[in-house]
């Protein structure tokens, strides 16, 4: 059985700059990271391949130059790693976006049946949680979201169970595999590559494929499969604060203060 960890490289920043022409994420010049989240589904994966054998390989759809993101799975361990690289798959929404992912684990699934697909629960910059389920659903696989915990695998019966953290409480799960499960910071601690793995991740191969492999209407990749279009993106403009009295040294003045500043906007009603 093999596993699939679905890993984007994403900006490594918080200062983000807005092309004012293309309403597009300025990428050029700032260093990029696995999105966060999938650092702990790639380990995941890692962890069922010691137990259980199972083929890992990690897929990641981006430029040419996410070849990077993929080196660092490969560091990590993972059996195999490829990039879906395509100028037609540029400019993708969720939408389009799963449409490659998922053409991609079922051209996998030929030489080799797919029995989980792991996802990060989002993306630090796309932020929509939206291509895991994306994909289970054009799979047509069941999809387990949220996952902090496996707590039952039976590769026999083709079964798993696990615990999802919702709000305030954790709901257990069973279900068939295969299976898309998008993961949450708590399911487990990354590892680190060790120094062999990493000298070794530079002679390894990452595989491109391109849309001549995946064969794909191009009506239903890139830009032109994309219902959704970003209008606009702009940075959040905050008002500069304003200091209000002197909460140290008059903290009752202060609260006075406060409360007429808020009534006097109707921010606040006695
Ligand atoms: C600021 C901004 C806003 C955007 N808003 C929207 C929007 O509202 N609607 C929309 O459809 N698109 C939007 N996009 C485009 C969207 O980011 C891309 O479609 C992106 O490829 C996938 O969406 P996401 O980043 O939200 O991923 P998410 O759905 O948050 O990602 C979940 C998981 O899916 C996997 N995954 C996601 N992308 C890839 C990839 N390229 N390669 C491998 N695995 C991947 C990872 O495991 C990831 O953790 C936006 C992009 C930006 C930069």
């Amino acid at each position: 059985m093999q596993i699939v960890a679905c890993i984007k490289q994403v900006p490594d920043t918080t200062q983000v700059q807005i092309d004012p022409v293309t309403n597009t994420l300025v990428r050029e010049g700032i260093p990029f990271i696995v999105n966060p989240y999938d650092t702990h589904a790639l380990e995941e994966s890692l962890r069922l391949r010691d137990k259980f054998g199972f083929n890992v390989t990690a897929i990641s759809m981006g430029p040419p130059n996410a070849e990077a993101t993929l080196r660092k799975a490969l560091a990590l361990g993972v059996d195999r790693a490829v990039l879906l690289t395509d100028r037609v798959f540029g400019g993708a929404d969720t939408l389009a976006t799963s449409n490659v992912l998922t053409e991609a684990i079922r051209k996998l699934g030929e030489t080799d049946e797919v029995g989980i697909i792991f996802c990060g629960k989002q993306t630090i910059d796309g932020d929509t949680a939206q291509v895991g389920p994306g994909i289970a659903t054009r799979l047509g696989c069941t999809q387990l979201t949220l996952v902090d915990k496996i707590l039952e695998l039976d590769p026999i019966k083709k079964r798993i169970k696990v615990s999802r953290k919702l709000e305030g409480r954790h709901e257990i799960v069973e279900a068939p595999l295969p299976v898309m499960i998008t993961v949450v910071r708590e399911l487990n601690r990354p590892r680190y590559p060790t120094v062999p793995g990493r000298l070794e991740s530079m002679e390894r191969e990452v595989e491109f494929w391109n849309n001549q492999t995946l064969k794909l209407d191009e009506q239903s990749i890139g830009l032109k499969g994309s219902p959704t279009w970003v209008s606009k993106i702009f940075s959040p403009q905050r008002d500069k604060g304003e200091m209000i009295g002197d909460g140290v040294h008059d903290p009752v003045g202060t609260a006075n203060l406060l409360i007429d500043k808020l009534l006097s906007k109707d921010l606040l009603s006695i």
